[in-house]
């Protein structure tokens, strides 16, 4: 789990260019026009609490009714301006396509979930900054949550600051029995924590990871293997092992649940 890129562009231009692009009803688009400096408002107060990563005590602007529903019909999958969007959300820096959910880093993008929910602020039904690549099981898991009386309940991996120390860990007995768990060992802000907690817990991660692991197991046992074939000496593979995932640790984040899961059969000396 680690930080993705946000939009960089300007956000509000991005909802004006769909009005402008796709309604050519003058009755819907006089409606959003009419809309509109209420909209201005509304993203800027979007852009100031994402900024300060105080998207919890933002206010919904309470549209409803036919104002409500012009506002929900901007968004489309289907929508060539929201496929690019999604394209876009999904290349790195380098050009590549980096397809996996970032919510839980096991499946394919599917589509783009709405952080805070359209239905509630159709506001920012069109907003690229409130919208993150998802697989459909986090997607359906999430459904209109985003946060109780007390606290955002979903990580948000553009604003909330993903620790760059360990919080998950496998507690391994054998290479068939092992569960994951997270820890607070190295004292991660007590509100972002129960906010890694809740995430994690409402995504149902941790079984998720587990059901998941045989994959990565099996990956490990023909690779020690073929090692072994290879370097006809344990010291030395256990070293090129190590450094082999050390590589790919800092690729995909000290908690990604493959790396966690590699590390910590790899210390449990299993294998060497
Ligand atoms: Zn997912």
């Amino acid at each position: 789990m680690k930080n993705i890129k946000c939009y960089s562009k300007n956000a509000l231009t991005f909802h004006k260019n769909i009005v402008n692009d796709s309604l050519n009803k003058g009755e819907d688009k006089d409606n959003l026009l009419k809309n509109e400096s209420d909209i201005t408002k509304a993203y800027a107060d979007y852009k100031d609490k994402f900024n300060k990563n105080n998207l919890f005590t933002i206010s919904a602007h309470g549209f409803d009714g036919e104002d409500k529903a012009n506002l929900l019909k901007l968004y489309s999958s289907q929508r060539k301006s929201i496929i690019q969007l999604k394209i876009e959300l999904t290349t790195n820096e380098l050009k590549q396509r980096i397809n996996t959910c970032p919510n839980c880093t096991i499946e394919k993008v599917a589509s783009l979930d709405h952080y805070i929910p359209k239905d509630e602020f159709p506001e920012f039904s069109v907003n690229p900054i409130n919208l993150v690549p998802c697989c459909s099981t986090c997607n359906s898991k999430k459904k209109e949550n985003w946060k109780d009386d007390k606290q955002l309940l979903f990580l948000n991996l553009y604003s909330d600051i993903i620790p760059l120390s360990q919080y998950l860990f496998v507690n391994v007995i054998s290479k068939t029995e092992f569960t994951f768990e997270l820890k607070n060992v190295s004292k991660i802000d007590s509100n972002l924590f129960k906010v890694i907690g809740s995430h994690y817990g409402k995504l149902n991660l941790l079984q998720r990871f587990r059901e998941d692991s045989d994959e990565v197991i099996s990956e490990l046992d023909l690779l020690i293997s073929n090692g072994r074939d290879s370097f006809n000496n344990d010291t030395k593979l256990e070293k090129f092992i190590n450094n082999h995932y050390s590589t790919v640790e800092k690729r995909d984040g000290v908690n990604n649940w493959k790396v966690v899961l590699v590390k910590a059969m790899l210390n449990s000396k299993i294998y060497f």
